[in-house]
Protein backbone atom coordinates (compact mmCIF):
# COMPACT_ATOMS: atom_id res chain seq x y z
CA UNK A 1 0.00 0.00 0.00
CA UNK A 2 1.25 3.26 -0.88
CA UNK A 3 2.03 6.00 2.27
CA UNK A 4 -0.86 7.79 2.88
CA UNK A 5 0.23 11.89 3.39
CA UNK A 6 -1.95 14.46 4.55
CA UNK A 7 -1.47 18.13 3.36
CA UNK A 8 -3.43 20.93 5.00
CA UNK A 9 -3.54 23.92 3.39
CA UNK A 10 -3.66 26.49 6.63
CA UNK A 11 -6.71 28.31 7.49
CA UNK A 12 -9.25 29.14 4.61
CA UNK A 13 -11.39 32.08 3.04
CA UNK A 14 -13.31 32.00 6.18
CA UNK A 15 -10.97 32.29 8.57
CA UNK A 16 -8.20 34.42 6.87
CA UNK A 17 -5.05 35.06 8.59
CA UNK A 18 -1.50 36.35 7.99
CA UNK A 19 -2.29 38.98 5.11
CA UNK A 20 0.25 41.60 2.84
CA UNK A 21 -0.99 43.44 -0.09
CA UNK A 22 -1.70 41.18 -2.89
CA UNK A 23 -0.38 38.17 -0.68
CA UNK A 24 -3.21 36.18 1.14
CA UNK A 25 -1.61 33.69 3.82
CA UNK A 26 -4.56 31.27 2.84
CA UNK A 27 -4.87 31.39 -0.71
CA UNK A 28 -1.41 31.22 -1.31
CA UNK A 29 -1.06 28.06 0.76
CA UNK A 30 -3.73 26.75 -0.89
CA UNK A 31 -1.63 27.19 -4.22
CA UNK A 32 1.02 25.77 -3.04
CA UNK A 33 -0.73 22.56 -1.67
CA UNK A 34 -1.89 22.41 -5.12
CA UNK A 35 1.19 22.52 -7.09
CA UNK A 36 2.85 20.32 -4.38
CA UNK A 37 0.06 17.68 -5.13
CA UNK A 38 0.41 18.38 -8.66
CA UNK A 39 4.44 17.60 -8.43
CA UNK A 40 3.88 14.56 -6.48
CA UNK A 41 0.67 13.19 -8.65
CA UNK A 42 3.23 10.57 -10.28
CA UNK A 43 4.93 9.35 -7.16
CA UNK A 44 3.89 6.34 -5.21
CA UNK A 45 2.28 8.54 -2.51
CA UNK A 46 -1.33 9.23 -1.96
CA UNK A 47 -1.43 12.98 -0.80
CA UNK A 48 -4.94 13.56 0.05
CA UNK A 49 -5.91 17.82 1.04
CA UNK A 50 -7.79 18.52 3.99
CA UNK A 51 -9.57 21.24 2.42
CA UNK A 52 -11.70 19.48 -0.41
CA UNK A 53 -11.88 22.81 -1.66
CA UNK A 54 -10.94 26.17 -2.13
CA UNK A 55 -13.90 27.55 0.06
CA UNK A 56 -13.46 24.35 2.16
CA UNK A 57 -12.51 25.40 5.81
CA UNK A 58 -12.85 22.50 8.04
CA UNK A 59 -11.82 22.99 12.01
CA UNK A 60 -8.30 22.24 12.94
CA UNK A 61 -10.07 19.42 14.74
CA UNK A 62 -11.74 17.95 11.42
CA UNK A 63 -8.83 18.08 9.48
CA UNK A 64 -6.88 16.14 12.64
CA UNK A 65 -9.68 13.72 12.92
CA UNK A 66 -9.72 13.01 9.24
CA UNK A 67 -5.88 12.12 9.27
CA UNK A 68 -5.82 10.04 12.19
CA UNK A 69 -8.92 8.10 11.19
CA UNK A 70 -7.14 7.05 7.86
CA UNK A 71 -4.25 6.58 9.58
CA UNK A 72 -1.95 8.54 7.87
CA UNK A 73 1.28 8.35 7.66
CA UNK A 74 2.69 12.05 7.60
CA UNK A 75 0.78 15.39 7.96
CA UNK A 76 1.87 18.47 6.58
CA UNK A 77 0.26 21.58 6.82
CA UNK A 78 1.12 24.37 4.94
CA UNK A 79 1.30 28.46 6.41
CA UNK A 80 2.74 31.90 5.99
CA UNK A 81 3.97 34.16 8.64
CA UNK A 82 3.54 37.57 9.72
CA UNK A 83 4.35 39.62 12.90
CA UNK A 84 4.57 42.78 14.37
CA UNK A 85 7.75 44.92 13.30
CA UNK A 86 11.09 43.56 11.58
CA UNK A 87 11.70 39.76 12.12
CA UNK A 88 14.49 38.15 10.03
CA UNK A 89 12.57 36.60 7.22
CA UNK A 90 12.97 32.85 6.97
CA UNK A 91 11.56 29.67 6.40
CA UNK A 92 10.14 27.59 10.02
CA UNK A 93 9.50 23.94 10.52
CA UNK A 94 7.93 22.96 13.38
CA UNK A 95 7.23 19.83 14.89
CA UNK A 96 6.54 18.17 18.00
CA UNK A 97 9.27 16.79 20.40
CA UNK A 98 7.90 13.35 19.61
CA UNK A 99 10.66 10.89 18.01
CA UNK A 100 8.39 10.80 15.20
CA UNK A 101 8.19 14.66 14.82
CA UNK A 102 11.89 14.98 15.50
CA UNK A 103 12.29 12.72 12.80
CA UNK A 104 9.90 14.43 10.37
CA UNK A 105 10.97 18.24 11.77
CA UNK A 106 14.61 17.39 10.72
CA UNK A 107 13.95 15.67 7.30
CA UNK A 108 11.90 18.08 6.42
CA UNK A 109 13.90 21.12 7.56
CA UNK A 110 17.54 19.27 5.86
CA UNK A 111 14.94 19.09 2.42
CA UNK A 112 14.43 22.68 2.43
CA UNK A 113 18.06 23.68 3.32
CA UNK A 114 19.32 21.29 0.32
CA UNK A 115 16.94 23.69 -1.92
CA UNK A 116 19.28 26.79 -1.47
CA UNK A 117 16.53 28.58 -0.48
CA UNK A 118 16.93 32.48 -0.58
CA UNK A 119 16.13 32.75 2.95
CA UNK A 120 16.96 30.55 5.83
CA UNK A 121 15.12 27.53 6.95
CA UNK A 122 14.99 27.31 11.11
CA UNK A 123 13.73 24.38 13.01
CA UNK A 124 11.19 25.03 16.04
CA UNK A 125 10.19 22.40 18.40
CA UNK A 126 6.43 22.93 19.99
CA UNK A 127 5.92 22.86 22.68
CA UNK A 128 9.31 23.95 23.91
CA UNK A 129 10.21 26.32 26.13
CA UNK A 130 11.56 28.43 23.19
CA UNK A 131 8.08 28.00 21.43
CA UNK A 132 5.30 27.05 24.01
CA UNK A 133 2.37 27.14 21.93
CA UNK A 134 1.38 23.58 21.69
CA UNK A 135 -0.01 23.86 17.82
CA UNK A 136 -3.28 21.81 17.42
CA UNK A 137 -2.29 19.89 14.08
CA UNK A 138 1.05 18.72 16.03
CA UNK A 139 -0.47 18.10 19.22
CA UNK A 140 -3.80 16.12 18.32
CA UNK A 141 -2.19 13.96 15.43
CA UNK A 142 -1.50 10.37 15.84
CA UNK A 143 1.15 10.50 13.20
CA UNK A 144 4.47 12.66 12.34
CA UNK A 145 3.79 16.44 11.84
CA UNK A 146 5.41 18.92 10.56
CA UNK A 147 4.12 22.30 10.33
CA UNK A 148 6.08 24.49 7.80
CA UNK A 149 5.78 28.23 7.59
CA UNK A 150 7.10 29.64 4.41
CA UNK A 151 8.05 32.84 4.88
CA UNK A 152 7.10 36.39 6.79
CA UNK A 153 4.57 38.60 4.74
CA UNK A 154 3.86 41.01 6.76
CA UNK A 155 7.15 42.32 5.30
CA UNK A 156 7.46 43.85 1.79
CA UNK A 157 10.76 41.57 1.09
CA UNK A 158 8.82 38.73 2.43
CA UNK A 159 5.65 39.29 0.35
CA UNK A 160 8.17 39.73 -2.78
CA UNK A 161 9.66 36.29 -2.22
CA UNK A 162 6.26 34.99 -3.35
CA UNK A 163 6.17 37.68 -6.53
CA UNK A 164 8.53 36.06 -7.76
CA UNK A 165 8.15 33.44 -10.09
CA UNK A 166 11.50 31.19 -8.85
CA UNK A 167 10.58 31.30 -5.02
CA UNK A 168 7.06 29.01 -4.73
CA UNK A 169 8.76 26.43 -7.61
CA UNK A 170 11.77 25.95 -5.05
CA UNK A 171 9.54 25.58 -2.05
CA UNK A 172 7.49 22.99 -3.92
CA UNK A 173 10.75 21.32 -4.48
CA UNK A 174 12.22 21.17 -1.28
CA UNK A 175 8.51 20.41 0.61
CA UNK A 176 8.08 17.51 -2.01
CA UNK A 177 11.75 16.31 -0.78
CA UNK A 178 11.09 17.35 2.45
CA UNK A 179 7.92 14.17 1.88
CA UNK A 180 9.98 11.78 0.56
CA UNK A 181 12.65 12.03 3.12
CA UNK A 182 10.73 12.12 5.81
CA UNK A 183 8.84 8.82 5.03
CA UNK A 184 12.19 7.23 4.35
CA UNK A 185 13.53 8.44 8.00
CA UNK A 186 10.21 6.77 9.20
CA UNK A 187 10.85 4.11 7.62
CA UNK A 188 7.87 4.19 5.69
CA UNK A 189 9.39 3.61 2.23
CA UNK A 190 12.40 1.71 2.04
CA UNK A 191 15.36 3.95 0.66
CA UNK A 192 16.67 3.85 -2.44
CA UNK A 193 20.18 4.25 -3.95
CA UNK A 194 21.32 7.45 -5.46
ZN1 LIG B 1 -1.13 30.34 9.48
Amino acid sequence: MNPLVYLDAGHGPAKPKAYAPGVDEQAVAWILCEMLRDAMSREPVVVIPTRASYFDTPTLAQRVNDANRAEADLFVSVHLNAARGKVRNRIEVIHHPSRGGQIAGQAMTAALEAGHPKIGVKRIVSPSPDYPPALYVLKRTRMPAVLIECGYIHQDAGAALFRSPDYPDMLIRGMRDGIFRALQALGVIKKTGG
